[in-house]
């Protein structure tokens, strides 16, 4: 942010703040160690248990039921209110990041992707830094066809193929899942890497869902089935795509799915609501869902859209730096 947004942010916290108090809804992806995260998506476990411990201590943290109450009711929040979420359902959430909540007593939410449940393959955004920054012996240059047209891309200098890689990043973020399958089956070939994955990136089982479903401080919501930027996608498209995590999730779990978050979550990219929009919305209230995150700063009030909560992005922060960014949002 410029300093002038920045200042701008701190005048209509304050104003709100003075109004009422603001709740902050965490958002993390992966709790573990890495050779290299060029996402920037992992919490080492040592962070991770250094946040709760500072959570349980100096906030009040809300399990989801209290968290849906005040937001589908217009209550106001308790003083230091604390959500905490994850995305995508990456195995170390309940490897590393379940037994931690489990011994600072810090329930959390885990939204589930539901197409690479219980497989070997790696969502595509690790699956592109697999192909194109693990290992070696990469062709020099790259071709491929994206939704019919013909792209090329350099290889051959460690610079080039970073390139390429947050290039592609990109690019496929805001394609449909057939057209970025597609661009990772090319990948696959000219690479000569085969399609199932690494062990260290995987996603949950079934049983593991199910594990975590069941456990005293999870609660498991929607994250669409194959992780589209719905916004791109029609209204039935979404609609289908957001309803069969959720079909998926109440078959494997017995009980219904109200909670979902939007793949990427950005408000608007370029100006264009490509993450998601009205049709999104109207898809979400459609299917039943009652609680919805976004991925955009800010804090929740009472009056806020409970289709369209803002988060904040929690980095591999050590202490220090949490405490300041969670202060920012009660110092007023
Ligand atoms: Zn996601």
């Amino acid at each position: 942010m410029g300093d002038l947004s920045k200042k701008i942010f701190s005048v209509v916290h304050y104003v709100a703040n003075k109004v009422q108090q603001p709740a902050v809804v965490l958002l993390y992806h992966r709790v573990t160690n890495l050779q290299q995260d060029p996402q920037e998506l992992s919490v080492t476990p040592a962070h991770f248990d250094s946040h709760l411990a500072h959570l349980a201590a100096d906030y009040h943290v809300l399990d989801a039921d209290q968290f849906l109450y005040h937001v589908k009711n217009k209550k106001p929040f308790p003083e230091r209110s604390v959500f905490v979420t994850f995305d995508d359902g990456y195995a170390d959430n309940y490897l590393e990041a379940l037994p931690l909540l489990t011994r600072h007593q810090v329930p959390a939410l885990f939204y589930i992707t539901t197409s690479k449940i219980n497989t070997a393959f790696e969502l595509w955004w690790d699956d592109l830094e697999r192909v194109l920054l693990t290992g070696n012996g990469l062709p020099a240059a790259l071709t491929l066809n994206i939704n019919g047209q013909r792209r090329e891309y350099g290889t051959s200098t460690l610079t080039a193929i970073r390139e390429t890689y947050y290039a592609l990043q990109q690019e496929l973020r805001f394609c449909k899942p057939a057209v970025i399958d597609a661009a990772m089956e090319q990948l696959y070939e000219w690479s000569g890497k085969p399609a199932t994955g690494r062990a260290s990136h995987r996603l949950m089982t079934w049983e593991e869902v199910k594990a975590m479903g069941s456990a005293a401080y999870a609660t498991i919501g929607c994250h669409t089935h194959r992780h589209p930027a719905v916004g791109m996608l029609t209204y039935e498209e979404q609609y289908t795509e957001i309803g069969m995590s959720k079909e998926i999730l109440e078959g494997v779990l017995s009980q219904p799915q109200v909670h979902f978050s939007y793949p990427f979550g950005g408000r608007k990219f370029l100006g264009i609501k490509r993450y998601y929009n009205a049709d999104s919305i109207k898809a979400c209230k459609a299917l039943g869902l009652q609680l919805v995150c976004a991925n955009y700063h800010g804090q929740v009030h009472s009056w806020s859209n409970p289709y369209a909560l803002p988060r904040i992005l929690v980095r591999d922060w050590p202490m220090d730096v949490f405490r300041r960014q969670l202060q920012q949002f009660f110092k007023y």
